[in-house]
Protein backbone atom coordinates (compact mmCIF):
# COMPACT_ATOMS: atom_id res chain seq x y z
CA UNK A 1 0.00 0.00 0.00
CA UNK A 2 1.57 3.29 -0.96
CA UNK A 3 0.77 5.93 1.86
CA UNK A 4 -2.24 8.19 1.38
CA UNK A 5 -3.67 6.94 -2.02
CA UNK A 6 -3.53 3.46 -0.86
CA UNK A 7 -5.48 4.69 2.62
CA UNK A 8 -7.73 6.25 0.24
CA UNK A 9 -8.50 3.52 -2.29
CA UNK A 10 -9.08 1.16 0.93
CA UNK A 11 -11.50 3.55 2.26
CA UNK A 12 -13.50 3.71 -1.61
CA UNK A 13 -13.52 0.11 -1.49
CA UNK A 14 -15.14 0.42 1.92
CA UNK A 15 -18.25 2.14 0.41
CA UNK A 16 -19.38 3.13 4.02
CA UNK A 17 -22.12 5.58 4.23
CA UNK A 18 -22.46 7.98 7.02
CA UNK A 19 -24.03 6.51 9.65
CA UNK A 20 -22.98 3.31 8.80
CA UNK A 21 -23.47 0.85 12.00
CA UNK A 22 -20.42 -0.67 13.58
CA UNK A 23 -21.65 -4.14 12.59
CA UNK A 24 -22.23 -3.01 8.54
CA UNK A 25 -19.01 -1.72 8.38
CA UNK A 26 -17.31 -5.12 9.87
CA UNK A 27 -19.65 -7.15 7.83
CA UNK A 28 -18.28 -4.90 4.45
CA UNK A 29 -14.78 -5.39 5.77
CA UNK A 30 -15.52 -9.68 5.60
CA UNK A 31 -16.14 -9.65 2.48
CA UNK A 32 -13.54 -7.38 1.18
CA UNK A 33 -10.98 -9.40 3.21
CA UNK A 34 -12.61 -13.08 3.18
CA UNK A 35 -12.30 -13.36 6.83
CA UNK A 36 -15.08 -14.27 9.20
CA UNK A 37 -14.76 -11.36 12.07
CA UNK A 38 -15.90 -12.28 15.46
CA UNK A 39 -15.80 -9.72 18.20
CA UNK A 40 -15.53 -11.09 21.50
CA UNK A 41 -16.42 -9.54 24.97
CA UNK A 42 -13.91 -10.80 27.59
CA UNK A 43 -14.05 -11.57 31.23
CA UNK A 44 -10.55 -10.76 33.52
CA UNK A 45 -9.87 -14.15 33.65
CA UNK A 46 -10.18 -14.57 29.45
CA UNK A 47 -8.73 -11.25 28.93
CA UNK A 48 -5.29 -12.20 30.63
CA UNK A 49 -4.27 -15.32 28.31
CA UNK A 50 -4.57 -13.14 25.09
CA UNK A 51 -1.61 -13.95 22.78
CA UNK A 52 -0.05 -10.97 22.29
CA UNK A 53 0.02 -9.26 18.32
CA UNK A 54 -2.53 -11.82 17.20
CA UNK A 55 -5.53 -10.90 14.77
CA UNK A 56 -6.30 -13.20 12.13
CA UNK A 57 -5.44 -16.77 12.61
CA UNK A 58 -6.32 -18.83 8.99
CA UNK A 59 -9.38 -17.32 7.54
CA UNK A 60 -10.61 -16.08 11.57
CA UNK A 61 -9.82 -12.91 13.11
CA UNK A 62 -11.27 -11.97 16.65
CA UNK A 63 -11.49 -8.57 17.99
CA UNK A 64 -11.62 -9.40 21.47
CA UNK A 65 -12.93 -6.19 23.77
CA UNK A 66 -12.30 -6.21 27.71
CA UNK A 67 -15.78 -6.25 29.43
CA UNK A 68 -14.44 -3.37 31.81
CA UNK A 69 -13.09 -0.86 29.64
CA UNK A 70 -15.74 2.03 28.88
CA UNK A 71 -18.02 1.42 26.24
CA UNK A 72 -16.11 4.20 24.09
CA UNK A 73 -12.97 2.66 24.19
CA UNK A 74 -14.48 -0.71 23.06
CA UNK A 75 -15.97 0.90 19.87
CA UNK A 76 -12.17 2.89 19.31
CA UNK A 77 -10.92 -0.71 19.89
CA UNK A 78 -13.44 -1.91 16.86
CA UNK A 79 -12.48 0.62 14.55
CA UNK A 80 -8.69 0.27 15.42
CA UNK A 81 -9.18 -3.28 14.61
CA UNK A 82 -11.21 -3.23 11.47
CA UNK A 83 -8.83 -0.97 9.82
CA UNK A 84 -5.98 -3.55 10.19
CA UNK A 85 -7.92 -6.02 8.33
CA UNK A 86 -8.93 -3.51 5.82
CA UNK A 87 -5.41 -3.45 5.18
CA UNK A 88 -5.20 -7.08 5.08
CA UNK A 89 -3.22 -6.70 8.07
CA UNK A 90 -2.87 -9.98 10.34
CA UNK A 91 -1.26 -8.51 13.66
CA UNK A 92 -1.52 -5.14 15.79
CA UNK A 93 1.48 -4.31 17.62
CA UNK A 94 -1.08 -3.15 20.48
CA UNK A 95 -2.99 -6.05 20.89
CA UNK A 96 -4.45 -6.95 23.84
CA UNK A 97 -6.24 -3.35 23.73
CA UNK A 98 -7.15 -2.05 27.21
CA UNK A 99 -7.99 1.20 28.17
CA UNK A 100 -5.19 0.74 30.99
CA UNK A 101 -2.57 0.61 28.51
CA UNK A 102 -2.17 -2.63 26.83
CA UNK A 103 1.31 -4.33 28.00
CA UNK A 104 4.38 -3.24 25.58
CA UNK A 105 6.07 -6.50 25.24
CA UNK A 106 9.16 -6.09 22.46
CA UNK A 107 8.72 -8.33 19.17
CA UNK A 108 11.46 -10.98 18.77
CA UNK A 109 12.98 -9.07 15.83
CA UNK A 110 13.35 -5.61 14.51
CA UNK A 111 12.33 -6.32 11.21
CA UNK A 112 8.72 -7.68 13.14
CA UNK A 113 8.83 -4.28 15.11
CA UNK A 114 9.41 -1.93 12.07
CA UNK A 115 6.33 -4.06 10.14
CA UNK A 116 4.27 -3.79 13.29
CA UNK A 117 4.62 0.20 13.76
CA UNK A 118 4.13 1.01 9.52
CA UNK A 119 1.02 -0.95 9.67
CA UNK A 120 -0.04 0.56 13.46
CA UNK A 121 0.47 4.02 11.08
CA UNK A 122 -1.26 2.71 8.67
CA UNK A 123 -4.18 1.32 10.63
CA UNK A 124 -4.75 4.57 12.49
CA UNK A 125 -5.08 6.92 9.30
CA UNK A 126 -7.67 4.47 8.15
CA UNK A 127 -9.84 4.27 11.77
CA UNK A 128 -9.55 8.42 11.77
CA UNK A 129 -11.70 8.08 9.02
CA UNK A 130 -13.58 5.10 9.72
CA UNK A 131 -14.63 6.84 13.54
CA UNK A 132 -16.00 9.47 12.11
CA UNK A 133 -18.93 7.24 10.09
CA UNK A 134 -19.57 4.87 13.28
CA UNK A 135 -19.45 8.20 15.80
CA UNK A 136 -21.79 9.99 13.47
CA UNK A 137 -24.22 7.01 13.65
CA UNK A 138 -24.41 5.45 17.24
CA UNK A 139 -27.24 3.10 15.74
CA UNK A 140 -29.14 0.60 17.58
CA UNK A 141 -27.08 -2.24 16.31
CA UNK A 142 -23.67 -0.73 17.57
CA UNK A 143 -24.68 -0.33 20.69
CA UNK A 144 -26.12 -3.74 21.01
CA UNK A 145 -22.72 -4.52 20.29
CA UNK A 146 -20.45 -2.89 22.52
CA UNK A 147 -22.99 -3.04 25.52
ZN1 LIG B 1 -2.97 -1.69 15.83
Amino acid sequence: MNGRNGVTQLFEELEVECGASVECITDRVSVLQGVDIEVELLGEGEWASIAPFVLVNGDRARILLRESDPRWYRLHVVVHQLAHLLCGHTQCAALPMSFEGSPDPTPADRLTHELLHRQEAEAEEISRRLSAFVLAADSAPSRALLV
